[in-house]
């Protein structure tokens, strides 16, 4: 049998399945840890593969959706903060050494993106933005059925645009990214801020909370958490109306565990989209969808690729 082997290299874990070229099901998966002590990530990462390698039949390819920035084209991996000695890392060419077979990688957030659009949330959309919010922002674009890359495939980091000058610094060292506003941690900041600054809630500055306890304590009506949400969705509407002046999509699919905090986070994102589109016909028909793919988004973003680079429909 043929086999396309796909994986989803992430901070936490790392996983792989084996896939025939007639079915989304695997034929077999596997998850581990990323990190282990005295073992660096890339021989776990072959260890891993190893173990859904099929026993008989062809392996066609071995595709990858990994944290970036990464050049899709090369397979360089220029930063992956999370995974311990990943700086500078030519994880395609380190793959090819080892697996005798073409290798096909992408920027994890992207390749979600791809996977919505051909297996979940985006069927039948030919422009589309996935956004994924959680620790950081990741984000996709589909223009004209295609996956938008840029000259090095750096194109679509959708969480580092900047909404707020001289704003909070972001994971990526500078000021003011979208990222450093709505993601998960930046929630959790502005409201251990407002607390430093004397402000009160039944959240408690001693306490090691995170952007979930935040969403819990606002449905109980916490003013000083609904607000740290209630920022978050702002700026996430500014963000958005400018992708979608320079975009003009007909879906944005959000994924990422702050995504799932409902109308504390998206009723003051409509309102300032609304306020800030610049006409309405932007947003006649444009549909807002939660993620379908969960944790399979990047081994099925991958198998996408894939089966685009090999042709198989
Ligand atoms: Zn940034």
């Amino acid at each position: 049998m043929v086999t396309v082997i796909t994986v989803d290299i992430g901070g936490t874990s790392m996983r792989a399945a084996a896939y025939s070229p007639e079915s989304l099901q695997p034929l077999i998966r596997n998850k581990i840890p990323t990190t282990s002590a005295g073992e660096p990530v890339f021989e776990r990462l072959i260890g891993l593969i190893q173990s859904v390698w099929p026993k008989d039949g062809e392996v066609r390819a071995i595709s990858t959706a990994s944290a970036g920035p990464l050049d899709p084209n090369t397979g360089f991996v220029f930063d992956a903060p999370n995974i311990p000695g990943w700086k500078n890392f030519p994880l395609g060419d380190k793959l090819k050494e080892v697996f005798p077979v073409p290798i096909f990688l992408g920027n994890d957030a992207n390749l979600a993106a791809l996977g919505e659009w051909k297996y979940g949330a985006g069927v039948g959309h030919q422009n589309l933005i996935y956004l994924t919010i959680s620790t950081g922002i990741g984000g996709g674009i589909i223009c004209n059925d295609l996956l938008l890359e840029g000259s090095q495939g750096l194109a679509a980091e959708l969480g580092h645009i900047t909404v707020l000058p001289d704003g909070p610094l972001c994971s990526c060292g500078k000021q003011g990214h979208l990222e450093a506003i709505s993601s998960g941690p930046a929630i959790v900041n502005y409201v251990r801020q407002m607390l430093i600054s004397g402000e009160t809630s039944k959240l408690d500055l001693k306490e090691d909370f995170n952007a979930y306890d935040v969403s819990r304590a606002a449905k109980e009506g916490d003013q000083l958490a609904i607000r740290g949400y209630a920022r978050a969705g702002k700026f996430l509407g500014q963000a958005l109306a400018s992708f979608i002046h320079i975009l003009n999509p007909s879906i944005i699919i959000f994924g990422g565990g702050v995504s799932q905090s409902g109308a504390l986070l998206f009723d003051p994102m409509f309102e300032k989209l609304n306020a800030d589109i610049m006409h309405s016909s932007y947003l006649e028909g444009l549909k807002f969808a939660p993620a379908m793919l969960g944790d399979d988004a990047g081994l099925l973003g991958a198998l996408a690729l894939a089966h685009r680079k090999l042709q198989i429909t």
